[in-house]
């Protein structure tokens, strides 16, 4: 895959795992760069579940020197993902492991560690016309926020039941991971879906070539 595949709609955890991919020159990292961790930061905030209100307003002022750390926390917590992901799947592409990952554990430590940092509580918010809803108390450092709300949720996505929906795409050369919506699907994407069907005739054309 010499481009990155984004898999739609996906959760911010395996957004974040698939941020790193393997090219035809080595590896390519969408969060190797602060401008390319504040693209992604942007993104996948509205989509981050009960979020302090305050990370609403630090993101239209978020500058790329100011997400430089963050983007150093988010390539640490990716590789910790990608680990305790490709453990869960049984992962054996060569593809899959496409940078020094960590071990099981200290994987795991990393995880703890960051999701701990969001250190906020959740609150009844009910306004006087509006309808009540939870929102997360605490002011947290935007960039802190960000990391450790991927973090919270990637706790659950492993801890619970959606671990068992996570899968490794089989397609020829992709890195990525995703949730599976029913047992049947292979492949991260139809783009990588197309892929492998084709390597596939391919493959068969050549050993009839042969044979
Ligand atoms: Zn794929």
């Amino acid at each position: 895959m010499t481009r990155r595949e984004r898999v739609a709609g996906q959760e911010p955890p395996i957004d974040l795992m698939n941020t790193v991919w393997g090219s035809g020159k080595g590896i390519d990292d969408a969060l190797a760069t602060a401008d390319g961790a504040l693209e992604w930061i942007r993104e996948i905030v509205p989509r981050l579940e009960q979020r302090p209100r305050s990370l609403d307003h630090w993101l239209p002022c978020a500058s790329p020197l100011s997400v430089k750390e963050t983007a150093f926390d988010l390539r640490r917590l990716r590789d910790a993902l990608r680990r305790l992901a490709a453990d869960a799947t049984a992962d054996e592409r060569p593809a899959g492991v496409v940078s020094d990952l960590p071990g099981r554990q200290a994987a795991v430590n990393l995880l703890n560690n960051t999701a701990a940092r969001a250190a906020a509580s959740s609150a009844l918010v009910w306004p006087g016309a509006g309808v009540p809803r939870i929102a997360l108390q605490g002011d947290l450092p935007g960039g802190i926020a960000v990391s450790s709300l991927v973090a919270l949720q990637a706790v659950r996505l492993f801890g619970g039941e959606e671990r068992k929906r996570l899968r490794a795409c089989l397609a020829p050369s992709c890195a990525n991971y995703y949730l599976s919506g029913h047992g049947r699907r292979r492949w991260c994407s139809q783009a990588c879906g197309n892929r492998a069907r084709v390597a596939r005739f391919n493959n068969k054309q050549s050993s009839n070539v042969i044979g």
